[in-house]
């Protein structure tokens, strides 16, 4: 007899006919002699619906009152899903997050879950019913020990129901929703878009938080960090769907079941060089063809990054192993147009911190660069993923810059690795591609180029809640009063884009000439796959493919296993659209999402 935690998203209990389609299938399992807890999300867009009424009487409603009324529309669907499984004849019973012991933090709005109390759920299991769960919600203890409802953030049922899969140890969690599981993009977008039969957490952390909405993305890092058996499937047929796999699992520590250790790893590259390309004209297909090239003399290239200069002029930085320098420095100079300029520096090291617990903690990258800067590292190039955060140093300060990343993560020996050797061998460098299109773009220009500068910008806005999804600094530099600078250009999420001008105020008055400038509206393009780092040249199949489309790349951004692309808003959909068909992603089935007509 196993336990399974099974959770329903919106469309799959859009209305009374889906309700009673789910309970045969759940009361079915049950006959099997399963145990079943069962996590439901409020009926279709019911979670918008109650949004705009508060939004029809005020523009900023207060958090807490916002978590009681949404709180309301997943107690709707726990109370008709049991009656219609009492209606099949099984034996259940609903439950509240509270109800269920989901406690979390006080932060209305996107509590993250600190434990799940299960005596009240193991005895209602033992009794024989199938117990179910209000997704998205939980409680806090409260000021005063008055208990709060708290909820967990948008699209966070599934997060509710992978918590639970971790606490109670069930055998698997399926998450049954409205496509038939994960697939290469966002079908709705790209009607060619595939089924991934599987992909790693890694890869899906990546995807998920980069427009991937099929899975909260915080349901991921719970999976991962505790080796949950999570599979994506239809709720409207018996396929399989997609499976995801990670480590083996890990118990949960006293930290807080979402709180755990952010950052589970560190890593050095030695022997790394950087080639600096300035000025190079900003027009569509530069990056491909300078990237096409390094490919086809079979130089191996890293991280990349991109900004936008001056409206019409670019630099690309890219960087690889010493010994390949000599190779690219060559192509670099026969094929780059005039005016524009190249710079190579040897003798540096790539230093890495990893773990899923990167992704929504701004702090996380701010602590490193803050912990490097105070022992006078300076950053030469920095690259940020959501699982990942790298920085290009001094190769002689590689070893410091190692031990303090240890010591600033409480990191043992073993989570350690020096020069690893590239990972992914055998996997697709390409699983699946990702558009984000609610994002903008800031640069702090004239940023003074010395240890700490990186540090003190991130924290500024790591301290006001705001994450950065791309940051690149600039290869260009200029002289001012405070000596060389740089800018610093940064991705966030739209809505957060006053928010951080504000945060950013304070230290702009601290670095005169400093100005903040805020870009036109943006979209992301993002490709992942774990086979990327041991797969030459999908940097290059990536650019060529939004060059081929006539479209600008105004930002590159690389991590281990991502090449993030951003581009106008307006082409974000035909860039993800080249990118998914030049990876041989397209396919001839199609998968369209099921339509949520008005639950009522
Ligand atoms: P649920 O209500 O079941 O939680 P969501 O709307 O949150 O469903 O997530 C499913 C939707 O996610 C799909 O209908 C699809 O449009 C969208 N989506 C975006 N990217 C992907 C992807 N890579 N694979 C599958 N679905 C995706
Ligand atoms: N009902 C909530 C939402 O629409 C939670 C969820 O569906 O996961 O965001
Ligand atoms: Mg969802």
């Amino acid at each position: 007899m196993a336990l399974y935690l099974q959770k329903y998203g919106g469309t799959s209990v859009g209305n009374i006919e889906r309700i009673k389609a789910i309970a045969q299938r759940i009361a079915s399992v049950k006959s099997e002699g399963h145990d079943l807890v069962v996590v439901v999300s409020a009926m279709g867009h019911s979670t918008d619906e109650l949004t705009n009424l508060a939004r029809s009487i005020t523009s900023k409603p207060p958090q807490r009152e916002m978590d009681m009324l949404l709180a309301t529309g997943e107690q709707v669907s726990i109370a008709l899903l049991s009656m219609a499984l009492q209606a099949e004849g099984c034996r259940a019973v609903s439950m509240t997050g509270p109800q269920v012991g989901i406690v979390t933090e006080s932060t209305h709005g996107k509590a993250r879950i600190l434990e799940v109390r299960t005596e009240r759920i193991r005895k209602r299991l033992s009794e024989g019913n199938v117990v179910v769960v209000a997704g998205f919600q939980g409680t806090s203890a409260g000021s005063a020990g008055t208990p709060e409802i708290t909820t967990l953030g948008r699209g966070g049922s599934d997060t509710s129901a992978v918590a639970l899969a971790a606490a109670l140890d069930a055998d698997a969690c399926e998450i049954y929703t409205d496509v038939p599981g994960v697939l290469t993009t966002d079908p709705r977008k790209v009607p060619e878009a595939q089924l991934m039969p599987q992909v790693s957490c890694d890869e899906m952390l990546e995807l998920a938080s980069l427009g991937a909405a099929v899975l909260h993305p915080r349901a991921v890092e719970i999976a991962r960090n505790y080796g949950v058996s999570l599979i994506v499937r239809s709720s409207w047929s018996d396929e399989p769907g997609t499976r995801l796999f990670s480590q083996p699992s890990r118990r949960i520590g006293s930290e807080g079941l979402e709180l755990g250790k952010p950052v589970d790893r560190a890593e050095l590259l030695e022997g790394q060089a950087v080639v600096a390309l300035a000025h190079v004209p900003d027009e569509p297909g530069v990056a491909a063809r300078l990237f096409e090239g390094l490919g086809a003399a079979g130089l191996n290239v890293d991280l990349i990054v991109q900004a936008t200069h001056d409206g019409n002029s670019n630099d690309i930085a890219f960087t690889l192993a010493e010994a390949e320098l000599p190779a690219a420095e060559a192509f670099c100079r026969q094929h780059m147009s005039e005016g524009s300029q190249l710079q190579v520096q040897t003798g540096l090291a790539k230093l890495s911190i990893g773990g899923a617990g990167i992704m929504g903690r701004p702090g996380v990258a701010a602590q490193l660069f803050d912990g490097l800067s105070k022992v006078g590292i300076s950053l030469r190039m920095i690259a940020t993923s959501e699982v990942k955060v790298s920085c290009l140093i001094q190769g002689e300060q590689a070893a410091k810059a190692l031990r303090t990343a240890a010591q600033g993560f409480e990191l043992g020996d073993h989570q350690l690795q020096h020069n690893p050797l590239p990972r992914g061998e055998g996997e697709p460098d390409v699983r699946g591609v990702a558009l984000d299109s609610d994002q903008a773009q800031l640069t702090v220009t004239s940023v003074p180029d010395r240890p700490g500068s990186a540090a003190a910008l991130c924290r500024a806005l790591a301290d006001a809640s705001i994450s950065l999804d791309t940051i690149v600094q600039s290869e260009r530099q200029r002289q001012s009063d405070l000596g060389l600078c740089r800018d610093i250009a940064f991705t966030l999420p739209r809505d957060d884009l006053s928010q951080a001008s504000e945060a950013l105020r304070p230290l702009l008055k601290l670095w005169p000439g400093a100005e903040l400038v805020a870009g036109k509206a943006i979209a992301r393009v993002s490709a992942v796959g774990a086979g990327m780092p041991s797969t030459p040249g999908s940097a290059a199949k990536m650019f060529k493919a939004v060059a081929e489309a006539g479209i600008n790349i105004e930002m590159i951004a690389t991590s281990e296993i991502r090449i993030s692309c951003v581009v106008q808003e307006d082409d974000g959909i035909e860039a993800l659209k080249a990118v998914h068909q030049a990876f041989g992603l397209n396919g001839e089935k199609r998968y369209q999402a099921k339509g949520t007509e008005s639950p009522f």
